[in-house]
């Protein structure tokens, strides 16, 4: 008796009941797919794409990493973001951050976890760039909150940044890449009114996103 047994008889009741509903859909998935979505979150076991976006196998491409980070020399990142842009055509790429992020808060406290605190370096520095703000946040689990927000806006800019991302909006191509963060206890997403599609949108909405972040309480929903 395999541990994994479970997983196993798990995965045959899903795939038979797809097929009860809709007896073609696997056919038809392995000869395409055609998402309109990237999604680039957080590897949170929590915090599942298909799932929060309600959405079926082929619809949404996926790229998940510790703490949402995009790195600029972080091939598997830039790959996947290149391959879904230029070869799938998604019209959407979410970056979605997570309230109680661990990574984040790692980031923020400076507690060791080991070869992944270099990782997280890239979260530190979102945090060293905006400390003024944060040090104005009246408590810990706020702050964590608002960094939570902040990485994400950053990511954005970061992505926007990309030669791919660049390029694919010089030859017009119709993209735009937006900042969300869900939250563990509602199971909502959060806009963070950092919504980018073209290269002149990149700055008013990062200073939108700012303007707008909460220094007390929690975000408006
Ligand atoms: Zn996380």
């Amino acid at each position: 008796m395999s541990e994994l047994d479970d997983l196993l008889r798990n995965n045959r009741d899903w795939a038979d009941k797809v097929c009860q509903d809709d007896p073609s859909f696997f056919e038809r998935l392995s000869k395409q797919q055609s998402p309109r979505y990237l999604w680039i979150g957080c590897s949170d076991s929590r915090v599942p794409a298909n799932q929060i976006l309600g959405l079926d196998p082929g619809e949404v491409f996926v790229h998940r990493n510790v703490a949402n980070v995009v790195v600029h020399s972080d091939l598997n990142c830039l790959s996947a973001v290149q391959f879904s842009v230029d070869v799938l055509k998604v019209e959407h790429i979410l970056i979605v951050g997570h309230y109680g992020c661990g990574g984040v808060h790692a980031s923020m406290t400076g507690m060791r976890l080991g070869l992944v605190d270099n990782w997280l370096r890239h979260v530190g520095d979102v945090c060293g760039k905006h400390a003024d703000r944060l040090a104005k946040v009246e408590n810990d689990a706020l702050r964590h909150a608002r960094l939570c927000e902040l990485n994400v806006i950053e990511q954005v800019a970061n992505l926007c940044h990309t030669t791919v991302m660049q390029d694919a909006w010089a030859r017009g191509q119709k993209v735009a890449v937006h900042g969300w963060c869900y939250s563990l206890s509602d199971g909502r997403v959060r806009e963070l009114g950092m919504d980018v599609a073209g290269p002149e949108q990149l700055q008013p909405a990062y200073e939108r996103a700012l303007a707008s972040m909460p220094v007390a309480g929690k975000r408006d929903e």
